[in-house]
């Protein structure tokens, strides 16, 4: 059902389809456990056999409805959800990837994603080399080794905002005969489908956007099902798993080889799931996903307009404003908005940005992104402290610079919120208790 519907419908719809008497809101199914009449019928579950729920670490219907209705907003074969965005990550990389491998990863990252990639999976024997996401491909395509086994970037940085070239991207990671990996956040399938445009696994942190009320962590891998794994070198998709009696995941399970690995593998052995009541609220929130995105896209694009004429501003970095070096692959890649989060300079340096920050009333100051409500943060000392200030400058971070990630409030009182903060809180000096 919905094969042929548009975003909107899928937002509100997709993923459960309530029977006869049925509930007609999904359910929140918070149960670990599933009962059996007979140890055969659970015998073929084991055996990959039959369908049906088992243990909720490895599914849930709760989560297996959130999963499929992201599957669909993004035009996969699958999804698995996972704890956080860090966990998809993870998984996305460990499916695939094994002590002595390598990946080739956009500089431009997410903090969190570097440090993962940088350290943590280091130490797990998975090196990582980044790049500049602006090279051509075929020189992005040179840094790669005999042992690549996947090429990694977002649709738009955070905090770069920069928009991926997919074009140079995808014929990087085809002439190297490796998945193009995408972490979609913060432009969400409503306004981006990376899969149309060459990506072969998406991830994303549900936190952020797919949640939207900063309710819920929770994450997400969506396969495209369209990688060939028999090309020999993921060999652990075509040979037989010996931890599941000789299943052979492309020969098994055709398109979908990546993902039910992820889930009977990994989410098996590893546990970094979803909880059904994290994928109960992130499906409510990808109920108004469509309607929210289109707002937070409006007042973003009216801010960063606002501020780019305002004195006060040294420089406004929107990939939706007609003067961003960006635009043309904004307009290209995200041509029903360019999302919710724009970063900018304040004259004056530190002082005035933290200043700035803290004379705020309506945008609020806190480590998180792409919330219905207004917020901000400063990069330098939060989120990229762990960096070199060189590492800093590749991932677009410079020390003057302030992200706001703009909310789905009236745009009139976000404007006069960021005036009375840039003039020193003056307007507001009477409302303080
Ligand atoms: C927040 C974020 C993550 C990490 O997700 P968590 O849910 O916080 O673990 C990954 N990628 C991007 C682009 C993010 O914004």
């Amino acid at each position: 059902m919905g094969e042929t519907w548009k975003q909107g419908t899928i937002c509100v719809q997709g993923g459960y389809s309530p029977k006869n008497g049925e509930p007609r809101v999904l359910p929140l199914y918070q149960s670990t456990t599933y009962k059996y009449d007979t140890p055969d019928d659970l015998a073929a579950l084991f055996n990959l056999q039959a369908e049906g729920y088992i243990y909720t670490r490895i599914g849930n219907p709760t989560i297996a409805a959130f999963e499929a209705k992201f599957a669909q907003l993004e035009g996969g074969v699958g999804a698995v959800a996972t704890a956080s965005g860090q966990a998809a990550i993870m998984l996305a990389i460990l499916n695939i990837c094994n002590a002595g491998d390598h990946l080739l990863c956009a500089s431009t990252v997410y903090g969190g994603t570097y440090n993962l990639f940088a350290v943590s999976l280091k130490k797990l024997g998975i090196e990582a080399t980044f790049f500049n996401p602006d090279l051509p491909a075929a020189e992005i395509a040179a840094l790669a080794k005999p042992n690549t086994r996947l090429v990694y970037a977002e649709t738009l940085g955070n905090p770069a905002m920069n928009v991926l070239d997919f074009a140079a991207l995808s014929q990087a990671s085809k002439e190297l005969g490796v998945p193009l990996v995408i972490d979609n956040t913060l432009a969400t399938p409503y306004l981006c489908r990376p899969f149309e445009h060459g990506a072969n696994i998406v991830v994303h942190s549900t936190t952020k956007y797919a949640d939207g009320h900063a309710s819920a962590m929770g994450g997400i891998v969506v396969d495209g099902g369209n990688f060939d794994w028999t090309n020999g070198k993921y060999q652990e998709l075509v040979e037989p798993d010996p931890s599941y009696h000789g299943v052979r995941y492309v020969q098994d399970f055709g398109a979908a080889a990546y993902i039910v690995k992820a889930r009977v593998q990994l989410l098996r052995d590893y546990g970094n799931c979803m909880s059904p009541f994290n994928a109960y609220l992130s499906n409510l929130g990808l109920e108004t996903l469509h309607l929210r995105m289109e707002r937070h896209s409006q007042n973003a694009l009216a801010i960063a307009k606002w501020l780019e004429q305002d004195e006060r501003i040294s420089w406004v970095n929107y990939p939706g404003l007609a003067s961003s070096d960006q635009y043309e692959r904004a307009q290209a890649y995200l041509p029903k908005g360019a999302s919710g989060v724009l970063t900018f300079g304040v004259k004056g340096g530190l002082e005035q940005a933290k200043a700035f920050i803290e004379n705020l009333k309506v945008a609020a100051l806190v480590t998180h992104v792409a919330d219905a409500r207004t917020c901000v943060i400063h990069p330098a000392s939060t989120t990229h402290r762990q960096m070199t200030e060189e590492q800093q400058r590749q991932a677009g971070v410079t020390p003057d610079l302030i992200r706001l990630s703009v909310g789905i409030e009236d745009v009139e009182d976000l404007i006069a919120d960021l005036n009375q903060a840039l003039s020193g809180g003056k307007q507001y000096a009477h409302h303080r208790g």
